[in-house]
């Protein structure tokens, strides 16, 4: 008998029944011999309709607040699939975060995980049970609802798996595995049948939104295995685990975009020691993800400096900027915002060991007269930032030029 985590996202639990459907799915899967902890996202739009519901009321809500309001949503999927297994004779019982306990720290809105407790769950499987648990959502030292971060219930499922010490984490979606492009807008995107957590990681943080990219990095760290699967049809699906050989990698494996970016850059400040530091400090400190950062050669002591931010961090960010400019008396610097650009970028570890990668990126988005305004790299991605308008254009006409839809 092998226990493994089952996790269902937004779109497998969109309606009554999807969520008939998944229980179906878990019965099949324990007819097999399999011993199932199942972890739940909310139904899909839900964590955007509730998000929504606040920015109704105010452009800046508490996040503690936030976190009471977005954790209803997984709780509705919980209790609902509980009653769909027990309509089929199989026993159930929900957890929320608090119950399991799933503990964080109280960093509201993307709360880091400390510890998940086994116990619980465990004494359920082995009564012979499926415990259905409330992903996204943890509880802090004092008892108060956390969330880890959107898209966070993958991570949820894996830390879970973890705990629990099971052999594989099944994410099961809407796709039938981990494709070499959103297969929502390269037609040709193909079906990778293993992806090493290396690559998976780059991906996800770089918007292959299939899998959230703490649950890789998580999983690469813990060695837990992963598998994408759809929840509407059988296959193998693509498994992400350490991997093995590098050396018949293609040079680039998968392209990736990124739309919900926003750039801010400071225009004519000083440039002295500690500007970055002042600059960037308060908004790593607002807890902030800063990502690309340029600064370019300063002209008579002066100097540009640029950086990318999640769009959604965009108005807090530029807040955060305006005031530092003031109390450090950067009177000439102004400010200027761009929040429609997106990310493009191509991921592979073979790029390690071959020369000319970029050149050739470069002149593919030269060729579709796509302008870059900023770049970044590492050892196995190379990242661009685009005007939003061409973000599809260019992660298809990438995906020709390295030929991925072989
Ligand atoms: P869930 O609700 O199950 O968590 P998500 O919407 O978070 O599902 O993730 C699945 C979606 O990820 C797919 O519908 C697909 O459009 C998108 N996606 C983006 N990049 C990729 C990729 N490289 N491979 C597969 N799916 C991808
Ligand atoms: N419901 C949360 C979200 O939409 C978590 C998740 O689905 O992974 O972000
Ligand atoms: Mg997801």
């Amino acid at each position: 008998m092998s226990l493994v985590v089952h996790k269902y996202g937004g779109t497998s639990l969109g309606s009554i029944e999807r969520i008939e459907a998944v229980a179906d799915r878990i019965v099949a899967s324990r007819s097999e011999g399999n011993q199932i902890v199942v972890v739940v996202s909310a139904m899909s739009g839900e964590t955007n309709r509730l998000t929504a519901l606040a920015h109704h009321i105010t452009d800046r809500p508490s996040p503690r607040e936030m976190d009471v309001l977005l954790a209803s949503g997984e709780q509705v999927s919980i209790a609902l699939l509980v009653m769909a297994l027990q309509k089929r004779g199989v026993d159930a019982q929900s957890f929320l975060g608090d119950q399991i306990p799933f503990k964080t720290d109280s960093g509201h809105e993307r709360a880091r995980i400390e510890y998940v407790e086994p116990k619980n769950l465990l004494d359920v499987v082995r009564r012979g049970a499926v415990p259905v648990v409330a992903g996204f959502q943890g509880v802090d030292d004092i008892g108060d609802i956390t969330t880890i971060g959107r898209g966070g219930s993958d991570t949820s499922a894996v830390a879970v798996a973890h705990a629990i010490e099971a052999e594989e984490c099944l994410i099961y979606t809407d796709v039938d595995g981990v494709y070499t492009a959103d297969p929502r807008i390269v037609e040709r995107a193909t079906k990778m049948a293993n992806v090493e957590f290396e690559e998976m990681l780059e991906m996800a943080s770089l918007g292959a939104k299939v899998l959230h990219t703490r649950a890789v990095e998580f999983a690469h760290k813990h060695d837990v295995p992963m598998r994408v699967l759809s929840s509407f049809e059988d296959g193998e699906g693509t498994l992400v685990n350490s991997g093995a050989d590098h050396m018949e990698k293609p040079m680039v494996s998968a392209v990736t975009h990124e739309r919900d970016e926003a750039k801010l850059t400071v225009l004519r400040v000083d440039d002295v020691p500690g500007i970055a530091w002042k600059i960037l400090g308060p908004i790593g400190e607002a807890n902030i993800t800063v990502d690309m950062i340029v600064q370019n050669t300063s002209v008579d002591g002066f100097t540009d400096f640029s950086f990318t931010v999640k769009r959604a961090d965009f108005v807090r960010a530029k807040d955060l900027l305006e005031r530092s400019l003031q109390e450090n008396g950067f009177h000439e610097s102004t400010i200027a915002g761009d929040d429609a650009i997106a990310k493009v970028t191509i991921v592979g570890v073979g790029m390690r060991s071959h020369a000319g990668v970029a050149t050739k990126m470069f002149e593919t988005l030269a060729h579709e007269n796509i302008n870059i305004m900023m770049i970044s790299t590492s050892e196995i991605k190379i990242s661009v930032v685009i005007d939003e308008r061409y973000v599809e254009l260019a992660v298809r006409s990438l995906h020709d030029a390295f030929v991925l839809d072989e």
